[in-house]
């Protein structure tokens, strides 16, 4: 990536202390999605982070990797999965469920989302601790699902969610901090 454009990446992130609770600081990405030409780029790169592979899907995490992973399926021409939330899908699903800070969590995904052998990339904003991404790897995978790339805008190195996903899993990210 070009100097330039990770600065203009990193200036259109804005840092929002204590949300949403006392300690954590919250990436806020909502400057970025206001400004079109740093928007763009983060599209760009994003799909760059696929090296000219060919997919078959993208799989977008609920809910900001929605903004990310539907743009990026539109200007590839291919399509777009949601992995949602427990209870937001409504015909056949396949779930997960993992363990947060503080309690449990559980995502979904349509079984008739992925046949087997697609090659897809699953999109997120924000890799913390990679607990949702190794969800939604493992919702992937039980579809039959070959991953490509796991590809998110930010990636908090400090928390090794990397880790998390497993080493067979190629994982990229724009801006670490
Ligand atoms: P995790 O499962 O811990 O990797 O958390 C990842 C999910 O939580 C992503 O979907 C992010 O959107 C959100 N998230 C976690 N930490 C932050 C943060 N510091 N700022 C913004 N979003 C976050």
């Amino acid at each position: 990536m070009k100097t330039e454009t990770l600065e203009k990446l990193q200036a259109a992130i804005r840092d929002i202390e204590d949300f949403p609770k006392p300690g954590i600081v919250f990436k806020d990405i909502t400057p970025l999605l206001l400004d079109p030409e740093v928007f763009k780029l983060a599209i760009d790169e994003l799909i760059a982070t696929l090296e000219g592979q060919k997919v078959d899907k993208i799989i977008g995490i609920d809910a900001r990797g929605f903004i990310f992973g539907a743009v990026i399926a539109h200007q590839m021409g291919i399509g777009f999965v949601p992995v949602r939330k427990v209870g937001k899908l409504p015909h056949d699903t396949e779930s997960v469920a993992y363990s947060l800070e503080y309690g449990e969590a559980e995502i979904q995904i349509h079984q008739d989302a992925i046949s087997a052998g697609e090659r897809v990339m699953i999109v997120d904003d924000l890799l913390a601790t990679g607990g949702t991404a190794a969800a939604a790897i493992e919702l992937v995978k039980r579809l039959g699902g070959e991953l490509v790339a796991a590809s998110f805008l930010i990636e908090l190195d400090f928390l090794n969610g990397r880790e998390l996903l497993g080493a067979d899993v190629p994982v990229h990210s724009l801006l670490n901090y």
